[in-house]
């Protein structure tokens, strides 16, 4: 078959090789780590740095076409691959999506709106901040994820050392926003433009941690779906992407949505649709990338997903142990994704288990069994 290639090496990579591999394609993986999630599952493992110029010539003559699972790999990279082969998403795209500042202005720029925020690139302009965006949470403009690379601040004070903590880069404050609920949505273009969308995702974070997943989004009008499956379209739709994206959502106590931030890839949030979808978002992203059709896909079994983190792997006396699997895969409708990783750490994600089910009902009993046995948050699900 013909050759896929993916940078980046995480649980991401894995399930897009995995998809790719299903639709009889090989892949070849460019990821500096030895062992990694998907370095493991590829069918060629380039080991070596993303920028390294005998890596990319290989890639760039060997596979068919190119995606990333790892929003900040050097924008160039991308760029320099897209000369020679299709890539998606494209390195404008990716460049945005890896910059707060960008990524807000492009909001702006799709009509779609966002928190109110302001950007910090010194501590001059700490000082001289709207004090209407207090409090806030102030945000590293690149690298952050799971939570990282942010701190809450009440005050003036508490903004100039959060801001100098952070190392003094470049920062995103965004007011302090009275959440009622986080959405999500998944939205795959193809090069001709045809776009599709999985259903509207509630998300529900623990410590900045995803941590529970439900689809539909039972509690969020019907209305407010559509809109966030309009917007997240919109946002796609305004740099012309090819691929996978998804777009966070905060829905406000007012009932207002307002954009959060976007992935250039698939997202945590879509993994259900590996089980609970007639097409997952890895295999959308294959398609997209490989110029293949890309089919609407259905939510065929309610369903919630739950993100398991290294902190199951350790018993309250902090020694290392397997959680109790066999109990997990006696419930109707569990699924079990581990992704290989080599060292459980706390907070590290090492699989999730998605339980889908008949109904909706059904899928919540069987997940807060789930909760009991592993000893995980109930959060959504009570
Ligand atoms: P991810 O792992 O999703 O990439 P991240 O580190 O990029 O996370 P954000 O998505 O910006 O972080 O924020 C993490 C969580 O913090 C959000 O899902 C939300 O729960 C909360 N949060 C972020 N910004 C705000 C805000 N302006 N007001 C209230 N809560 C917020
Ligand atoms: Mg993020
Ligand atoms: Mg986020």
């Amino acid at each position: 078959g013909e050759w896929l290639g993916m940078l980046g090496g995480g649980q991401l990579g894995r399930m897009a090789v995995h998809a790719a591999q299903s639709l009889g394609y090989r892949v070849m993986v460019l990821e500096p780590d030895a062992h990694s999630p998907a370095g493991a599952a590829a069918d060629e493992h380039l080991q070596a740095p993303y920028d390294d110029a005998d890596a990319l010539t290989q890639l760039a003559a060997r596979c068919a076409a190119i995606s990333t699972e790892f929003e900040n790999v050097p924008a160039q990279v991308l760029e320099r691959l897209g000369a020679d082969r299709p890539v998606a998403p494209a390195a404008p795209a990716v460049a945005v999506c890896q910059d707060r500042a960008a990524e807000k202005a492009h909001f702006a720029k799709a009509g779609v709106p966002c928190a109110p925020h302001a950007l910090l690139q010194s501590a001059a302009d700490c000082a001289a901040v709207d004090v209407g965006l207090l409090p806030g949470i102030l945000k590293t403009a690149r690298m952050g994820y799971d939570g990282k690379g942010q701190r809450r601040v009440k005050n003036a004070a508490e903004l100039a050392a959060a801001f100098a903590e952070l190392g003094g880069v470049p920062c995103v404050l965004e007011q302090m926003l009275p959440l009622a609920a986080e959405l999500s949505v998944i939205v795959a273009r193809g090069r001709d433009g045809q776009m599709v969308t999985l259903p509207v995702q509630r998300n529900w974070h623990v410590g900045g941690i995803l941590a529970t997943t439900a689809v539909p989004a039972s509690g969020i009008a019907p209305e407010l779906q559509a809109e966030a499956l309009r917007r997240a379209q919109a946002l796609a739709e305004a740099f012309a992407y090819v691929g996978v994206l998804c777009v966070e959502f905060f829905v406000l106590d007012d009932g207002r949505l307002l954009a959060n931030e976007m992935a250039p890839r698939p997202h945590n949030s879509g993994h259900y649709s590996i089980d609970a979808c007639s097409h997952s978002q890895f295999e959308l992203q294959v398609r997209a990338m490989a110029g293949l059709p890309l089919p609407a896909p259905r939510l065929h079994s309610p369903c919630f997903m739950l993100n398991l983190l290294g902190d199951l792997w350790f018993d309250a006396a902090g020694q290392q142990r397997e959680p109790d699997w066999a109990a997990v895969l006696q419930l109707s409708g569990a699924h079990l994704h581990l992704y290989g990783k080599a060292e459980p750490r706390r907070a590290r994600k090492m699989g999730h288990l998605t339980i889908a089910c008949a109904t909706e009902a059904q899928a919540r009993e069987q997940a807060l069994a789930a909760t009991r046995i592993l000893g995980l948050p109930t959060e959504g699900l009570v």
